[in-house]
């Protein structure tokens, strides 16, 4: 069985991830969304409420959603994996993403990191920005899963 890692912060899930998500899918049997657990970040949603959020999206066997703290090469071999999915957006996310894949490279060469682009709907959006619209009111509709958009209402008492 073909799997892959996806690893991200997902704060909260949105329509980006879904389709990286949904796209890994036709590639892998099956895809483990590995939510990082970063101390030095203080995340919106709990990590409960994030695990929540994307098992609604994503009911079935073929996805996994799973947490992890440190190295996500140790990760990727405690789940004996060797593929990680990452998404592309824009130019802005090159750089850090070859960073980063050439790092998990040097720890672990047996890793690869495998690259996926955006869907042009989805290239400006992210978790960060789509807390910051919502914070303030703004409508988060079709850019986030509807039970996320929920969430965030809820979250930011609207
Ligand atoms: P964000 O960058 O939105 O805070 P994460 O840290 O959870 O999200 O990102 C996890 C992975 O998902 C990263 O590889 C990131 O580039 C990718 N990703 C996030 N949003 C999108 C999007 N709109 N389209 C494609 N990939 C995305």
């Amino acid at each position: 069985m073909s799997v892959a890692i996806y690893p991200g912060s997902f704060d909260p899930l949105t329509c980006g991830h879904v389709s990286i998500i949904e796209r890994g899918l036709r590639i892998f049997d099956k895809v483990i969304v590995g939510i990082a657990i970063n101390i030095q970040k203080v995340p919106l949603l709990t990590l409960e409420e994030r695990v929540a959020l994307i098992q609604q999206s994503f009911p079935g066997d073929e996805v996994e959603v799973d947490s992890f703290e440190g190295l996500l090469v140790d990760y990727a071999r405690r789940r004996n994996c060797t593929v990680l999915l990452r998404g592309l957006r824009a130019v802005s996310d090159f750089e850090y993403e070859l960073q980063m894949a050439n790092m998990n490279r040097k720890l672990d060469d047996t890793i690869e990191t495998m690259f996926m682009m955006t869907e042009e709907s989805h290239f400006y959006v992210s978790s960060r920005l789509v807390k910051e619209v919502a914070r303030f009111g703004g409508k988060v509709e079709g850019l986030v899963p509807k039970h996320v958009e929920a969430k965030l209402n809820e979250k930011f008492g609207r």
